[in-house]
């Protein structure tokens, strides 16, 4: 017989993790470059520390923020900024947003052409030739994991989706997790970011792309997530922002190296189309999704051992089922007020064209089974 186990894994050339990292930034910046390009969220002035290190260091610095989500036009934008001030590296000190931005502007600025040249479905998905600038992650929530995967998602307003800039040169060369970062996100960031993180943790694990690295990765993290993401809303403390900031990482490492399901594959087009935080919009999906696709796994007499697993991590009792599991994140997304989807303006009139733009999502095609147009009906309608 022969084995059965084949997988890659591929992650940022260094991961620095614990509270106080974020003081490594600037040596280790001082040897990737002369000039940064520093990309931040919507409130630069929270870069202020970074700044500050960078220049004792003897580095030279230009601050560029993307207010949201960042749309084709800010990396063009972005790039543009790093021309005229002859940056050499770009750093990231921001949510996942700001790093989408800072990962695809380091991209494109080596990178001849448009960033529609290299853009997945819309554009003309052309492999990158060269390498992207040197680029540190440095994430300020604890959520998307994207300092540790090799896309970023870029909107297109006009079309009303979201694409990715995929490719894995564009892997950070270092990406910084500092659990202090996260001390001051209130409590509703914290809420949808960490939701975005356990749902991170949960897809890859159940998905059909799942390896035994991975599983690793979120065997650790699920018991962490569920044990300090309500306290991190309510109470925050020191260990539940570590805890999250794991989870968060460990998230990104699974899902950029194994796969995801039917919450992000929904979570991609509704992006697109609808002004929905991506956190939010898999917080209201999260449990209707387990639920559905514990359904379909039963009718079609298929074994659902990885959700009677999830809940035993989620609920740390080892006689957990499958059910537990879902009732658990029902419980914990009504504690923590995700509100329903018909918030972001979605009605039933726009379920057929989210669910035709779903179905060709690389994440729908790694859910652990395949849902039909009534189920995925089904999922919108209890999400709503
Ligand atoms: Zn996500």
């Amino acid at each position: 017989m022969s084995g059965k186990v084949q997988f890659e894994f591929a992650t940022a050339t260094r991961i620095l993790f614990g509270e106080g990292k974020l003081a490594e930034a600037a040596p280790a910046a001082a040897t990737l470059g002369k000039h940064a390009l520093v990309v931040t969220g919507s409130t630069p002035d929270r870069a202020q520390k970074l700044l500050e290190l960078l220049k004792e260091e003897g580095l030279k610095s230009t601050i560029h923020s993307v207010a949201g989500e960042p749309k084709i036009a800010d990396a063009r934008t972005g790039v543009e900024c790093a021309h005229q001030n002859g940056c050499d590296l770009v750093i990231v000190f921001g949510g996942g947003s700001a790093i989408d931005a800072g990962k695809a502007i380091a991209a494109l600025y080596t990178n001849p052409g448009e960033p529609l040249d290299y853009l997945e479905v819309i554009g003309g998905g052309q492999p990158l030739t060269q390498s992207p600038a040197p680029f540190i992650a440095i994430p300020t929530t604890a959520g998307t994991g994207a300092e540790v995967t090799r896309n970023a998602v870029l909107a297109s307003p006009e079309l009303r989706v979201k694409v990715s800039l995929r490719h894995p040169l564009m892997l950070p060369k270092l990406a910084i997790v500092d659990p202090q970062l996260t001390y001051e996100l209130p409590p509703e960031l914290t809420a949808t970011t960490g939701l975005d993180a356990l749902t991170q943790l949960i897809e890859p694990f159940t998905c059909t792309r799942a390896t035994p690295m991975t599983d690793a990765l979120c065997r650790e993290a699920i018991p962490r997530a569920a044990r300090s993401l309500q306290r991190a809303c309510e109470n925050p403390n020191p260990a539940t922002r570590e805890d999250m900031a794991l989870a968060s990482l460990h998230g990104g490492l699974a899902l950029a190296n194994s796969g995801l399901g039917a919450v992000h594959g929904f979570a991609a087009p509704i992006g697109g189309m609808f002004e929905a935080p991506h956190g939010a919009v898999c917080a209201a999906l999260l449990p209707h999704v387990i639920a559905a696709n514990l359904e379909a796994l039963t009718e079609q007499n298929l074994k659902a051992d990885r959700y009677t697993e999830t809940a035993r991590l989620l609920t740390g009792n080892p006689n957990a089922t499958a059910k537990d599991g879902i009732d658990w994140v029902k419980t914990l997304v009504a504690t923590l007020k995700i509100p329903g989807l018909s918030n972001y303006g979605i009605s039933k009139g726009d379920f057929p064209d989210i669910i035709e733009k779903a179905r060709t999502a690389s994440s729908m095609k790694a859910n652990p089974v395949n849902l039909d147009d009534a189920q995925l009906t089904g999922i919108l309608q209890t999400a709503l």
